[in-house]
């Protein structure tokens, strides 16, 4: 069991290869405070989305060590270790059914007023009462109805509803209009308020306001520092 953590995330000389034959992360060393926004950026293939995938064990690593608040992640239940990370990937995950019942599922016990708490601060408040129905729109797995902007949106107050120390996100590529975002620039400000973040950044807005900034390359870390330092 994996203790209630505070979210200090440590990758030690980290080794991985998916196949047995090509090393994709060459030995990669990192270290991430508690509430720390950290930016992985780098080419495509370079091993972004296998770094946030390690961080969650979807993976056993082949050498090295990543430990969260000290401990090793290999020697922690998954049930203890992910029930304290949420992870948002690219295609926001919608289901079938009502807005409302889509952020709830980030927190299960979420009462209406709670969930739409959430959704305010998360600024996707306006866009869904903007709907006739409201949060008792109802949308499909498609996520028709939607946006892809708005389907981060509801991604983000389903994640802060559930309140988590770490947050993984991989921030999606689709363009957007410039309003939408800010919206979600404003949004996630606010989610990854006191969490450590990791965020495979595509927008310059989201490098800036991180607080680390991994350049990958071929497997390993080229640089490491603030926007201002790279
Ligand atoms: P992108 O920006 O294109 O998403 P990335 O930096 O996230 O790229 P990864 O997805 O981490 O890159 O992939 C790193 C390398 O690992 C690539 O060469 C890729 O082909 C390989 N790879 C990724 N997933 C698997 C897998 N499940 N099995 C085997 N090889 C994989």
């Amino acid at each position: 069991e994996l203790p209630q953590i505070n979210g200090l995330v440590e990758f030690e000389d980290v080794k991985f290869a998916y196949e047995d034959d090509e090393m994709i992360l060459k030995g990669v060393s990192f270290t991430a405070k508690p509430g720390e926004r950290v930016a992985i950026v780098g080419p495509t293939g370079s091993g972004k989305t296998t770094i946030i995938n390690l961080i969650s064990r979807f993976y056993n690593i082949n050498d090295g060590r990543i430990l969260i608040d000290g401990h090793d992640i290999s020697q922690v239940t998954l049930k203890s270790l992910r029930g304290q990370m949420g992870i948002m990937m690219q295609d926001s995950f919608i289901f079938s059914g009502t807005i409302m019942d889509n952020i709830r599922y980030g927190n299960l016990d979420a009462t209406d007023e709670e969930v739409i708490a959430a959704a305010k601060v998360v600024k996707a408040h306006d866009f869904i009462m903007s709907f006739e129905q409201g949060y008792e729109t109802v949308v499909n797995e498609r996520g028709d109805r939607l946006s892809v902007g708005q389907r981060q949106l509801i991604s983000f107050a389903r994640a802060l509803l559930a309140n988590p120390k770490i947050l993984i996100l991989d921030e999606a590529t689709s363009s957007i209009d410039s309003q939408t975002e800010v919206l979600l620039q404003q949004g996630l400000d606010e989610l990854l308020k006191g969490r450590t973040s990791f965020v495979i950044a595509h927008r310059l807005s989201t490098i800036k306001n991180s607080d680390k900034i991994i350049y990958i390359q071929d497997g390993k870390i080229l640089e490491m520092g603030t926007h201002d330092e790279l």
